[in-house]
């Protein structure tokens, strides 16, 4: 087994009406609940790396954890730039081994937008990389980027950028939204948006970031052990399985993990206040990033038993 593209995975996906996981990675312990969750689902997953995250770990640490991975599971794994800031990290990427990259130019205007995605396509491609692009802008917090506001993405313009840019798949914006604090009222999902692209678009694979549940009981759990996350609305599933019955085919749901890997650590502080060996705590966390991956695998994506 090995590293792959997207490429077919995102095939398949379309082809099968279910969607791929996409979980970002920053530690040991976290790559190993993801890769044994898709492991225990029979299911393709995409690990990402945020720009934070590269600072954090070290692309070198993270590419061979990744290796390790693979030769301990045997799973078919994309390893994923999210939300790649400039070409100077995308090319960094591309040199650690990565198979996909994002270039989020979203901030641009859109001319600005389109000259620099393409020239990152153009190098990407040149060294058998995919090329994730956005169009539109999610409302929230995504490392240092906010925005207070959704601008939903154009389908006629999303067509456009797609045919200038050649880019492998298209994230955008129809109301997810980054970080735990997703919607004040009812959530509302563009679907009118995300099917008039497919039209256009026959056969392309579209991406939804910010599309965390933002699980309750992970909340509560984190809350109940002295935590202190407010308010904090997801989106529904049933409507994430229905944009994974359609075009998209990649799901971002980092605030998910963030969640179930605090509320995991936390409740071993909270339930034995003596215990201080690492193993103990991060191992708990493991535990619980595993059954959160195996639940979206199941329940959100549709992606179980596709292997
Ligand atoms: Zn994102």
């Amino acid at each position: 087994m090995a590293l792959v593209t997207t490429k077919e995975m995102f095939k398949k996906a379309y082809e099968g009406h279910y969607a791929i996981g996409a979980f970002n990675i920053n530690n040991m312990e976290i790559i190993q609940g993801v890769v044994n969750g898709a492991k225990a689902k029979k299911s393709p997953v995409i690990l990402q790396v945020s720009s934070g995250a590269l600072k954090y770990a070290g692309p070198k640490y993270l590419k061979a954890m990744v290796d390790a991975a693979i030769a301990d599971t045997g799973v078919d794994l994309a390893l994923h730039l999210d939300h790649g800031p400039d070409f100077e990290t995308v090319k960094l990427a591309i040199e650690t081994g990565f198979t996909s990259v994002m270039f989020d130019g979203s901030h641009y205007e859109y001319e600005e937008n389109v000259a620099k995605t393409k020239e990152v396509v153009e190098y990407a491609h040149a060294r058998g990389v995919v090329v994730e692009a956005e169009l539109g802008v999610l409302a929230g917090v995504e490392d240092d980027v906010k925005s207070d506001v959704h601008v939903y993405t154009d389908p006629a313009q999303a067509v456009d950028f797609v045919t200038r840019t050649g880019v492998d798949s298209l994230a955008i914006a129809i109301g997810t939204s980054h970080g735990a604090f997703k919607f004040a009222g009812e959530a509302k999902l563009r679907f009118d948006i995300l099917e008039e692209i497919q039209e256009k678009l026959p056969n392309y694979p579209i991406v939804l970031h910010g599309a965390s549940a933002v699980d309750p009981v992970a909340v509560a759990t984190c809350n109940k052990y002295g935590g202190d996350i407010a308010g904090a609305k997801g989106i529904p599933t049933d409507m994430l399985r229905k944009a994974s019955s359609m075009a998209v085919c990649k799901i971002n749901m980092d605030t998910d993990l963030r969640l179930a890997f605090t509320a995991g650590i936390r409740k071993v502080f909270g339930d034995t206040p003596k215990e201080f060996d690492p193993r103990k705590y991060c191992g708990a966390g493991r535990v619980a990033i595993q059954a959160t991956v195996e639940d979206k695998i199941a329940n959100v994506l549709g992606s179980e038993n596709t292997l």
